[in-house]
């Protein structure tokens, strides 16, 4: 049986943790299996990394980014190969390059092209562990890139599927998947299994516990996943196609924070502007979330949309850019809001869904800016400050507590 077993950043923080991934690998080793390793980097890592280039030039490069987050899940690779070693395990540490693990070219947000499966199989034949880097790739230019925050899930699962691997366990620093956030909602329940789809709108939404393209990989190709806990041996949650019949309305509610609303003013009110707006927009890889326009009164209108904190900046450059040619009279913005999503495919066959929901919020006494819904999935846009209590508040409106 060949295992992908992927170990974020908490559970490999420091000597003790990364003994205690060591030996639980063992354990599936010494079973007869293969084992792949996938780790982020140590414990906050990734973010002294960032703050070190900050301080040394704050427009730094997405290229020289890259080049320098990649140390990071090096150095976790590489430690683990040498605990592994201690305890007289066989074991090799790859990176993306030496697996050569093909992206696309942007750096800061690359997507997986394809895997060489070659080097890793063979490392395997030879009875050997082999541990590979998360989060990062080479790109058509010999070129490090980085998949986003959170990336290493999607490493697992992308290499799951090019291996076709009978196992893909997700290890952090929680239990599994949670109807809310478990470090906020102290009440919130552990989801045993959730599908493919509810899964990606819950991560789309903010509940960082997996990247949410590594869901959309898994979906595609198949991959069952377990997310549980590296520190204990309980069961997790499952994500999967299909699971038993849930008698939940919803199932999860999330929150992001990362998230900001621009507001371009009395533009003309005539067909091809909100086109121009976020075409614009888009021809610079800017994804946009909730949208939302006035009514046109005097000849104009007013549109807001969402878009992610990082995204800020360019947005609001190209807004000013081309602020004739889109005819912005004024461009307004607001980072000090978040989004509140509830999801679960209950919602399909129920009315009623975003009342409750509206609800819980009124009676805390939030404000609602902004409302968007997919099928499975009802957003509100609310105050940053609001956050965490709105997620109390609906997920007790709905009844998900323990
Ligand atoms: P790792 O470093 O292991 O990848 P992350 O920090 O990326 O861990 O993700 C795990 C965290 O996700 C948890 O510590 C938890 O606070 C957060 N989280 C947010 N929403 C949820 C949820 N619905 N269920 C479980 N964890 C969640
Ligand atoms: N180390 C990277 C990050 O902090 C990738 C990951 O943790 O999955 O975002
Ligand atoms: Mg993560």
């Amino acid at each position: 049986m060949l295992v992908v077993k992927k170990f974020g950043g908490t559970s490999v923080a420091n000597k003790e943790r990364i003994f205690n991934v060591a030996r639980r690998c063992i354990e599936d080793y010494q079973k007869g299996n293969d084992v792949i390793i996938v780790l982020s980097a140590m414990g906050d890592t990734t973010d002294a990394l960032l703050e070190k280039a900050r301080d040394i030039n704050p427009n730094a490069s997405k290229r020289e980014l890259d080049m320098l987050l990649t140390t990071g899940e090096q150095v976790s690779v590489s430690l683990m190969a040498m605990a592994l070693h201690s305890l007289n395990v066989p074991a090799i540490s790859l990176n993306a390059f030496q697996v050569q693990m093909h992206t696309t070219s942007r750096n800061g947000n690359a997507r997986f092209k394809r895997i060489d499966s070659d080097r890793i199989r063979h490392e395997l034949e030879n009875r050997k562990i082999v541990i590979v880097t998360g989060f990062q790739g080479v790109n058509k230019y010999d070129d490090y890139t980085t998949l986003g925050r959170g990336g290493s899930d999607t490493t697992a699962v992308a290499l799951a599927a090019a291996l076709h691997a009978d196992r893909c366990e997700i290890f952090t620093d929680v239990e599994g998947v949670f109807t809310a956030d478990p470090r906020v909602v102290k009440n919130a329940r552990k989801i045993e299994e959730i599908t493919y789809d509810e899964m990606l709108e819950l991560a789309t939404s903010g509940a960082r516990v997996l990247h949410n393209r590594s869901v959309e990989m898994a979906k595609k190709y198949g991959v069952e996943l377990v997310v549980r806990s590296s520190m204990n041996t309980e069961e997790g949650t499952v994500v999967k196609e299909v699971v038993k019949v849930e008698k939940m309305l919803i199932t999860g509610v999330a929150a992001d924070k990362n998230t900001a609303r621009v507001s371009v003013i009395g533009v003309e009110d005539r067909p091809g502007i909100a086109f121009k707006i976020f075409n614009t927009l888009a021809k610079n890889n800017i994804n946009v979330d909730i949208i939302l326009q006035s009514v046109g009164r005097g000849g104009t209108k007013d549109i807001s949309f969402t878009v992610s904190e990082d995204d800020l900046d360019d947005t609001l450059r190209l807004m000013e850019e081309n602020k004739e040619a889109l005819t912005i009279k004024e461009i307004a913005h607001n980072e000090n809001v978040a989004k509140i999503s509830i999801v679960g495919a209950g919602m399909l066959s129920n009315p009623g869904v975003a009342a409750t929901m509206f609800e819980a919020l009124c009676n805390s006494n939030i404000n609602i800016s902004m409302i968007s819904t997919s099928e499975i999935r009802i957003t509100v846009l609310i105050d940053e400050k609001d956050a965490d209590k709105a997620l109390v508040a609906v997920h007790d409106g709905f009844g998900l507590e323990d």
